[in-house]
């Protein structure tokens, strides 16, 4: 399997899976995609059913991926597969599904060291950055900005992977104390915690400006694992897979034979519901994918409309995890959207959204057939639809959800009538990492599994640091001196 850019004109040869792997865009400043999606047939899901029922979640992974993968041999992907999911790191069994009333059922993607479903594509990447460093002899430096979720998830997965230093900034005082709780006291000497005195956008900026530094770039190996690297939306497609055969074995035990299923998905950046998408591309028998947003609905409004406005800023809320101005991994559907018409794409996401901020697809023939062709159906949910939710999930189940999954019930329960058979919404948190919004729509804490308990007792490795790209650069410069005599 060969790599495509979404801006690529069709000409060139592909890159192979290990090649595009550490990469971030591709130099056109497009997305990676496989060339073509794999298809899957019914044998091949029966024969996966059997195999998650004998081997598990790994032996599925290692199928799905050697679609993917044609780069790394058979043995060491299976090897690499069995680690990440391992019971030590998900439980057993991994992504348990749980029905609640009314034909919903919840996908549990949140059962990782961080109680977020960012979990189960970062811990694959880990394990597959240390195979491919230690197979082209090379170190690399992670350098990234998060505002909670996403740089926990990456330190869980990258500390102890040989090979790999991880520096994360934070703003200051502003993600929850759980969060800090859980990156803060990660001692580990390859992940550097910096607070940065200032908010997210300054932590972003000077992650820009020290990757902008092409001759310190190079001298460090400086790289990224954000939403838009092809290794996660590729580990999140097995997730599809696993959470369907579990879903209709459990129906088909009960007596009721169902042949598709539907989703539902938190949506912020685009990343889990491009799984979705590419998962039914390769004919998984999924109906329909529900896209949820929260107020920031740049996505809702796009396939309700054909319009794609990118927002000068995102609204902060309570799932803040799907706080987003711009949606990045969406260039990936309009890609697929637009028959793989890199030139259009090029212009959209390039010249067109540069200089008017939007584009407007609702006239064209590829936008008429979003539904029907590729399942699309979106929604919004607010704050107080969050608390709804919540709170009657809560009485009807007897079942906390995070605010994040809350919006995609709502936006399910609303869409409901429209959609045949099961829909499985991704659980994309526990409620312990988000307690102020369980507090107020329950009036009570949410239950802390037993890892978390204590944790903001822990001794807090973090340094603060102003917001100086050159003071940045000193401390990357000093830390990774240091492990190069140890
Ligand atoms: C990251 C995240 C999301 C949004 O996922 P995307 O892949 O960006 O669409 C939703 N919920 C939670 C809890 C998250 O951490």
């Amino acid at each position: 399997m060969r790599y495509v850019s979404t801006r690529n004109a069709g000409s060139g040869p592909g890159l192979p899976f290990c090649d595009i792997l550490l990469e971030g865009l591709a130099p056109d400043g497009g997305l990676y995609l496989p060339e073509h999606y794999p298809t899957l047939t019914a044998e091949t899901l029966a024969h996966w059913q059997t195999l998650l029922a004998s081997e598990g979640y790994p032996a599925v992974a290692f199928e799905v991926l050697s679609l993917f993968v044609d780069d790394i041999p058979d043995a060491d992907l299976r090897a690499i597969c069995e680690r990440a999911y391992a019971t030590e790191v998900f439980g057993e069994p991994v992504v348990p599904v749980a029905p609640l009333s009314d034909g919903v059922w919840l996908a549990k993607l949140s059962e990782g060291p961080t109680a977020a479903f960012k979990d189960m594509a970062m811990q694959l990447l880990g394990q597959l950055f240390e195979y491919e460093l230690g197979r082209r002899d090379e170190t690399l430096t992670i350098l990234g900005a998060t505002s909670g979720d996403t740089g926990s998830a990456a330190e869980y997965a990258m500390r102890g992977r040989r090979g790999i230093t991880v520096f994360m900034l934070s703003p200051q005082g502003r993600m929850s104390p759980f969060q800090q709780a859980q990156m803060f006291s990660l001692d580990d000497p390859h992940i550097v915690n910096l607070a940065v005195d200032g908010v997210f956008d300054d932590c972003q900026d000077l992650v820009k400006t020290v990757m902008g530094d092409a001759a310190f770039k190079a001298a460090h190996n400086l790289g990224a694992v954000n939403s838009i690297n092809w290794g996660r939306v590729v580990a999140q497609v097995i997730y599809y897979v696993v959470s369907y055969l579990r879903v209709t074995a459990a129906l088909d035990a009960a007596g009721e034979t169902v042949t598709r299923v539907s989703f539902a998905v938190p949506t912020g950046n685009f990343g889990n519901i491009c799984a979705a998408h590419v998962a039914r591309e390769m004919g998984l028998p999924i109906d329909t994918l529900i896209l949820a947003t929260n107020e920031n609905n740049v996505l809702d409004e796009f396939f309700r409309t054909g319009v794609y406005r990118v927002r000068a800023g995102a609204e902060e809320t309570s799932s803040p995890s799907m706080d987003i101005s711009k949606a990045s991994n969406f260039e990936r559907f309009v890609y697929d959207l637009l028959g793989r018409d890199g030139v259009r794409v090029a212009e959209l996401f390039g010249p067109v959204l540069r200089e008017q901020g939007f584009f407007d697809l609702s006239a064209t023939p590829e936008f008429a057939g979003i539904r029907e062709r590729y399942g699309f159906v979106s929604g919004t949910s607010t704050h107080a639809d969050r608390l709804a939710t919540i709170r009657a999930v809560d009485a009807a189940d007897s079942v906390v959800i995070d605010p994040h999954t809350a919006d995609a019930v709502k936006v399910a329960w609303d869409l409901r009538d429209h959609i045949a058979g099961p829909i499985i919404v991704t659980e994309t948190a526990l409620p312990v990492k988000f307690s102020a919004t369980i507090v107020e729509a329950l009036g009570h804490e949410p239950d802390r599994p037993a890892a978390f308990v204590g944790i903001e007792d822990l001794p807090r490795q973090v340094t603060d640091i102003p917001a100086d790209a050159e003071v940045l650069k000193r401390i990357i410069d000093e830390r990774q001196g240091e492990s190069a005599t140890r």
